[in-house]
């Protein structure tokens, strides 16, 4: 506490208007103040060091009591002001002023070296700030006011996925021996969130952009590079020595890093950050999709995850955006197997030919935010309601329309063995079959339909694999059936 206060003290006083500033020295003088006001001062207290002006106090007691900001929304606009982003106040200070302020008291060694982490990987104050709000122990101090503690939503690409932010700084750090700035972080982990770049394209780029190239200046320099960007961890000797000698028997720079791409440790890696690779798909195999729609819905969605993670396939999920809250964590573990996630409107209420076009675009916005909040990226497909759309959808939908050409009616008959031949008699390269992630039936009929066509030769692959995979480039507002 003593050397928070010396800290910010000192910072202050390098401020000229603040020379008058007086220090409190501890919570227990503002204890006496209760309620949003209570709060409000010692906010003011505990993170400017000074006593509340009386406009800024009304300002955010009135934001608080009409709840047009949590209490954890109040904390990070108090950390992004520019009174307190003016004292400069290094990062580890900072987490001491949230512990202090947030939870009310100082930190513990390993609690402090956790959030410390964030913020040395590349995350901003607003992640840390959300952790702690999901605190028992910041709920229990709002409570202490009577306040709610309330949730913060991410707003930078950099904080939907910690993970992919400590890739993509990794990769400034080991390739550009810098940290990432901030413009950089939001707009590399933004690409590798919606998989315009994947994690192994990333590092290619660094190493061949203008800033890493230069930093490459012999064999033993790019193997290390390699390791610490692919793997996150020095060479051990063998290994290097490996390298060494693989390069002096007249293989190119390209060769190894092919290697890197391809490895065991490197996929592992990727996929406990909640990353996939680039998908590998060869022209002409015999591609297919299965969608599945109106879902997520957990029992029946992570039984078709199962199937689909055995064999080694895709599937697309048309989402129904008021659901997806309360599903996200299949949402996000079909996102992790590379599955894609797409839009069937908010509430899938109405069939989009009964709106009007503002409507349209709402259903559409509203489920695309809801895929935002959990995945970080928006979806790039969508499914009408039923497949029915007409100009006034296709003018304000904003997004490729798809639709199928294999309909199990999975929704009628409820039969597994039904279901599984609609799809066996039919099935086709470039095929897109139509499903519901909502009925037992239909996992049952992914337990024969899916062993079967994989033994046929089927690669299961997404909508967009498959457009891409056959040369189609999908235009919004536009109908696609199949891609063959
Ligand atoms: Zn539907």
């Amino acid at each position: 506490m003593k050397r928070l206060f010396s800290s910010i003290v000192s910072a202050l006083l390098t401020c000229v208007v603040m020379l008058n500033f007086t220090v409190l020295p501890s919570s227990a003088t503002f204890a006496a103040s209760t309620g949003v006001e209570g709060f409000v001062e010692r906010a003011y207290n505990l993170m400017l060091g000074r006593e509340a002006e009386e406009a800024g106090k009304n300002f955010w007691c009135e934001k608080l009591n009409n709840k047009t900001i949590t209490s954890a929304e109040m904390i990070s606009q108090f950390v992004e002001s520019n009174e307190f982003q003016g004292f400069n106040i290094p990062n580890d200070e900072v987490v001491e002023i949230l512990y202090n302020v947030m939870l009310d008291r100082a930190s513990d060694a390993a609690g402090k070296d956790y959030w410390m982490e964030f913020l040395n990987n590349g995350c901003s104050h607003r992640k840390v700030i959300d952790g702690f709000a999901k605190s028992t122990e910041f709920q229990n101090l709002c409570a202490s006011f009577g306040i709610e503690a309330g949730s913060l939503v991410m707003t930078e690409n950099r904080d939907m996925n910690e993970n992919v932010t400590k890739f993509v700084n990794g990769c400034y750090k080991a390739i550009l021996n810098r940290d990432g700035d901030v413009s950089g972080l939001n707009y590399w982990t933004g690409l590798i969130n919606s998989k315009e770049v994947y994690p192994e394209e990333l590092v290619y780029g660094f190493i061949h952009s203008n800033e890493g190239l230069v930093k490459i200046a012999d064999d033993a320099t790019y193997i290390n590079t390699l390791y610490k960007a692919f793997l996150g961890r020095e060479a051990e000797e063998q290994g290097f020595n490996y390298w060494i000698n693989f390069i002096a028997s007249g293989k190119s720079y390209d060769e190894v890093f092919d290697q890197f791409k391809v490895s065991t440790e490197f996929k592992t890696l990727v996929e406990s950050y909640g990353m996939t690779t680039k998908p590998v798909i060869v022209k002409g195999d015999k591609l297919i999709c299965l969608t599945f729609d109106d879902g997520p819905y957990s029992p029946v969605t992570n039984k078709i995850l199962d199937l689909l993670e055995q064999y080694d396939g895709r599937a697309t999920f048309f989402v129904v955006g008021d659901r997806v809250k309360t599903y996200e964590s299949c949402v996000i573990r079909a996102e992790q197997l590379g599955c894609e996630i797409a839009n069937h409107t908010y509430d899938h209420k109405s069939v989009l030919t009964s709106l009007s076009g503002s409507s349209v675009a709402w259903e559409i916005s509203g489920c695309n935010e809801e895929i935002y909040k959990v995945l970080g990226h928006y979806p790039s497909i969508m499914r009408p309601v039923g497949g029915a759309y007409n100009s006034t959808v296709a003018a304000n939908v904003g997004l490729p329309m798809i639709i199928w050409s294999v309909d199990t009616q999975d929704w009628k008959n409820r039969n597994a063995i039904t279901t599984a031949n609609a799809i066996l008699n039919n099935a086709k390269d470039g095929d897109i079959v139509l499903m519901h992630d909502l009925y037992p039936s239909t996992a049952e009929a992914m337990a024969i339909v899916i062993p079967e066509l994989a033994k046929q030769g089927f690669s299961f692959v997404t909508v967009s694999e498959l457009a891409e995979a056959k040369g189609y480039d999908m235009v919004a507002g536009e109908a696609y059936n199949s891609f063959k």
